[in-house]
Order: structure tokens, then sequence, then C-alpha cells
């Protein structure tokens, strides 16, 4: 007797449809989840699902560090994104490389991944590398190569390269209504200031500052100091 991986579908990946059986078949979920976990492993999100929630945070850093308020900026984009929704404002989040602001990244990104957006999770030095080293790839090409860049700055030594990065990017990211620039730093404020001056922070505003300002970047820090 043959056993299969999937006895729904006999690993034939399709079933009838369940709301017009004598219509096209469907995918099985064997098949969608094979479709998501390869979305992710392309996404670069690392951590394993059940780690991948807003709702347990509070009792993995247990000294519940993390500021509200930005929790809940997270769980109103986790929302959107889970529907294949971009988020209305332009989000860097920030907080130590290690802390719960990877979780929060990962989770928002997996959210796009489950609503059907694919996802291109880099550093601003792969950027870089990319644009000076790998055959001049242009900003607006890897900008538009899936409908979210997530992108990782703060770390790189080419701070003016960078600095106009981010301007291009953020240029790039209000003129493309398909494609959603997603922004994360270790960074704090004060740093942002001294690494890449006022022309950068003015691209920024703080959370709390946040009303009236459209088209600047919500800066927002995962934790309470
Ligand atoms: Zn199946």
């Amino acid at each position: 007797m043959t056993e299969y991986l999937c006895p729904l579908c006999k690993d034939s990946r399709h079933i009838p449809n369940p709301e017009d059986p004598d219509g096209l078949w469907v995918r099985c979920d064997c098949l969608n989840q094979e479709i998501v976990n390869r979305n992710l492993a392309r996404a670069g999100v690392s951590f394993p699902k059940e780690d991948l929630t807003l709702d347990r945070l509070d009792i993995r850093f247990p000294n519940s560090v993390i500021n509200k308020t930005s929790l809940d900026v997270a769980s109103k984009m986790y929302d959107k994104l889970k529907q294949g929704v971009f988020p209305k404002a332009l989000l860097c989040l920030q907080g130590p490389p290690t802390g719960p602001k990877e979780v929060i990244v990962q989770t928002l990104l997996y959210g796009a991944v489950r609503g059907g957006l694919s996802v291109n999770q880099c550093t601003m030095e792969q950027l870089i590398a990319n644009h000076f080293q790998g055959g001049e790839v242009s900003l607006s090409e890897e900008f538009e190569k899936c409908n979210i860049l997530c992108l990782n700055f703060g770390s790189e030594i080419q701070f003016n390269v960078s600095g106009n990065f981010l301007h291009s990017l953020v240029r790039l990211h209000w003129l493309s209504p398909r494609n959603y620039l997603f922004l994360n730093t270790s960074l704090g404020w004060d740093d942002l200031y001294k690494k890449y001056g006022e022309s950068v922070t003015n691209l920024f505003v703080r959370y709390k500052n946040a009303a009236g300002f459209d088209r600047r970047v919500v800066f927002t820090e995962v934790e309470d100091l």
C-alpha cells in the first residue's frame, strides 16, 4: 500500500473545489503551505513560525521593555499586510539587533507573505554592494523586485551613499503604488543624527510627533528606554 505525504490530495497537489465540485480543481493546502514556505525562505524569514506572533512578545521579553505604542503600530501594520494591503505610513522600526524589534520585523514579513506579497529583505551594505559591484543594479530595479523592500540600515560604513539611497528609496516609495518600503535600524535617534546628519533625520519624524507629517518616515522605537 502506498503511503501519501498528503492523504487529502494523494500528493497530486490539487483537489476538487469544495465550493464548485464540477469546476476547476484548486490547490490543496499542502501546496499552499509549500508556496508559503518557499516565499518565506525567499523573504529571508528565518524564525520558526510559532515564534512569529506579536501576542506573545511580552512573555518572551519578560521585563516588558516593549513600547506599547510601537507594538500597537506593529499590530495594525500586521493586520494590513496579512490582507495583502500596504500600511498607510512609511515606517522605520528601531531597536537593538537581538531584541524584540527583530521578532516584530520578521512577524510583519511573515504576515506579508501570508497576504500574498513578495518580500525582498536586505541590508544597506548588500544594497550598496549590488549597486556598485554586481553589475550596476539600479535602485529602482532593486526596489521593484518585490512588493516590499525591507531594508536594515545603520551598520554600513558608507554613510554618504546610504543617505542618498535612503532619500531615493523614500521617494520611490511615494511614487510607486505597487511597492512598499519598510525600514528598520538599530541606531537610536541621536546616533541617526550623528551618523547621517540633518539631511537624513529630516526624512524621519518620531512617532509621538507624527501627526501632520504625511510624507515622512515614522520612526518608531520598539523598546522603552
Ligand atoms: Zn495535498
